[in-house]
């Protein structure tokens, strides 16, 4: 090995053993920094993969984010245990609120990339409490069972 090549190698372990350390933190990344406790959130809950803290929007009195500390762009990208572990904090602080906000439910739900709504490119859990049928929420399923082919949707799915 020659030293170009020992100093690449150097510098690759030592960014490794950073990122497993600190876990892979972006530049220009909101949710990395209040991860970081670079900007302030009103953190809910805690521990060394993932911190839930207050949406700045609150959709519904409640709304809570669910996020790794470790950046992933988006669900489609995280890692599977991870996103896993968020999923169970999840639930439980979502008993939490709705328990202690005195909700009827709520619904759990994550945006992939723009198209599907994604605002800020850092996987999250969006928690949102119910009230009422009316809250100011809209999650609409259209039935196009008639217009479409559900064969030709499962093959294409399925090859
Ligand atoms: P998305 O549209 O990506 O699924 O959701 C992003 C969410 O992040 C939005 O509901 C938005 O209100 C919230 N949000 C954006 N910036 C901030 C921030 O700086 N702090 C907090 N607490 N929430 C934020
Ligand atoms: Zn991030």
């Amino acid at each position: 090995m020659n030293s170009n090549n020992t100093l690449t190698q150097l510098l690759s372990d030592y960014r490794g053993s950073i990122i497993k350390k600190e876990g892979l933190k972006m530049d220009n990344c909101i949710f990395c920094k209040i991860a970081a406790k670079e900007i302030p959130g009103k953190v809910v809950y805690e521990n060394d993969t993932c911190i839930a803290f207050l949406d700045l929007s609150q959709t519904t009195n409640g709304h809570t984010l669910v996020i790794p500390k470790e950046h992933y762009d988006s669900f489609l990208e995280a890692d599977a245990e991870v996103m896993a572990h968020c999923m169970k904090v999840a639930q439980k602080l979502a008993n939490k609120i709705v328990e202690n906000m005195h909700a009827k439910g709520c619904n759990i739900l994550t945006n992939a990339k723009e198209v599907a709504g994604q605002t800020v490119h850092h996987f999250h859990i969006h928690i949102i409490p119910r009230y009422e049928e009316n809250d100011p929420i809209k999650i609409e399923f259209t039935d196009r069972s008639s217009v479409v082919n559900l064969d030709d949707i499962y093959n294409e799915i399925m090859k």
